[in-house]
């Protein structure tokens, strides 16, 4: 391009040569010709003069235009240039990320992963992954990223409150170019006078919102146009991997969940008591079991059908859940019999507890419960502890189950332990 500036200067200057030459020619042919005199060839020569001059001065005029037009076109060029390598930085960004939420299914980590790459990738200085509580109303913050000191609270708030709530309630994105001078809060953040600009994004999947994905700079008004749409593209990614992980953990729970009672299944009893028993056998500390059978039920079946067994087993489970701790697990081992595990109970505290259970339900009302031959709706309890009673997971188990046969075959409605000396 830059070449054709000399090119058109030749073809000027060559043309202004020629046209002078032809307007000078008469002047100079009179004047070799020894005729000084006549009045025309100064004229001509003078002619001659001014189209050299004239021509000379209209070269540098087209020069300078298209200097300027040339140095335009370089401007757009690079102008469109630096878009096309934005655009295309933008669309390697988003494809890595959609790869990597794809792959990942546990929600937090899944989350984390997202704030490390946008925090890598982008000119943003901190994001915050908000999931929306819809039963409770509550917004909870999952993951952050460039907080200074990790300057975030992760207690839930309500889902109406500050800029994030202002995103949920009109699930449109809510950019605030000027922190300081916006009197809304950024309710999970510890300092109380945020500076710089906040883009909020509500994330949402099948007409539904997720969560929002709060952007923030420390510089003023630092989102364009095209960066609030880049994050509002990452937000819909972000939905649909929520989504994904949620529906994961859903069909996780639902498969280590008896479907009857709503307490872990054998699979997840299983799962639970391997892990129970290696940190126990980690830390040393005691593992302790209680085998549940509920007495007669056959009868009770039989005698009130089977729509009632069902309420009265969904019932006993309720009532042995409540009254365990919190680090305990309750299962339904198979048809009326149920498995607790009790980490770091001792056998006289699993004892203990196997009481309480038995009083609890011998004191509930269960329908028709008095037509019982022992005239309440009971449970016989074989209580078992590592390492007393055994030295294996399974050894655990089976003697939770011996004990409980000699609670059956002492007249049920009894916790009992193994016989000392077995
Ligand atoms: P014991 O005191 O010796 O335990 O006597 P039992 O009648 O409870 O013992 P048995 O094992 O003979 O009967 C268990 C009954 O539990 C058989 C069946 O009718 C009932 N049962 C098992 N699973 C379910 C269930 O999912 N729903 C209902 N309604 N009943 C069930
Ligand atoms: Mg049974
Ligand atoms: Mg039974």
């Amino acid at each position: 391009m830059r070449r054709a500036v000399p090119r058109i200067s030749r073809v000027m200057t060559g043309r202004v040569l020629v046209a002078a030459a032809i307007v000078a020619l008469p002047g100079v042919v009179l004047a070799l010709r020894g005729r000084p005199a006549t009045p025309a060839w100064p004229l001509a020569v003078g002619v001659g003069l001014c189209v050299v001059v004239f021509g000379l001065a209209t070269r540098a005029i087209i020069e300078r235009a298209v200097d300027r037009a040339l140095a335009e076109q370089e401007r757009t060029l690079a102008d469109a240039n630096r878009k096309l390598r934005a655009q295309l930085d933008q669309l390697t960004f988003l494809n890595q990320l959609s790869q990597d939420l794809a792959r990942n299914l546990d929600l937090e980590q899944t989350m984390q992963r997202l704030t490390e790459r946008v925090i890598e990738s982008l000119d943003v200085d901190e994001l915050a992954v908000l999931l929306f509580d819809r039963q409770h109303r509550q917004v909870f913050l999952l993951a952050a990223r460039g907080f200074e000191d990790d300057r975030v609270v992760k207690v839930p708030f309500e889902a109406d409150r500050g800029i994030t709530g202002a995103a949920l309630r009109s699930r449109t994105s809510v950019y605030v170019p000027d922190l300081a001078a916006d009197p809304r809060e950024v309710v999970y953040r510890v300092d109380e006078n945020p500076q710089g600009s906040l883009l909020s994004v509500p994330m949402v999947y099948q007409d539904q919102v997720v969560g929002v994905l709060n952007f923030s700079c420390a510089e003023i008004d630092a989102f364009d146009e095209s960066a609030r749409a880049l994050c509002a593209t990452i937000a819909s990614q972000a939905a649909l991997a929520l989504a994904n992980a949620r529906l994961h953990l859903e069909t996780l729970e639902l498969t280590e969940t008896d479907g009857l009672t709503g307490v872990l299944n054998r699979r997840g009893l299983d799962k639970r008591l391997a892990l129970e028993w290696a940190r126990a056998q980690r830390d040393g500390s005691p593992l302790s079991a209680i085998m549940i059978d509920i007495d007669h039920f056959k009868t009770y079946n039989d005698q009130q059908g089977h729509q009632l067994g069902d309420e009265t087993l969904r019932k006993v489970s309720r009532l042995l859940a409540q009254k365990v701790r919190a680090v305990d697990a309750v299962a339904r081992y198979g048809g009326e019999e149920f498995f607790i595990i009790l980490p770091r109970a001792t056998k006289a505290d699993a004892v203990e507890i196997a009481k309480k259970l038995r009083r609890t339900v011998e004191g509930a009302d269960f329908e028709r419960g008095y037509l019982q031959p022992l005239g309440r709706i009971t449970i016989s309890c074989g209580v078992a502890s590592s390492p007393d009673d055994a030295d294996s997971l399974t050894g655990l188990v089976r003697s939770a189950d011996e004990a409980l046969y000699f609670a059956k075959a002492d007249g049920r409605n009894r916790v009992q332990t193994l016989p000392v000396g077995r």
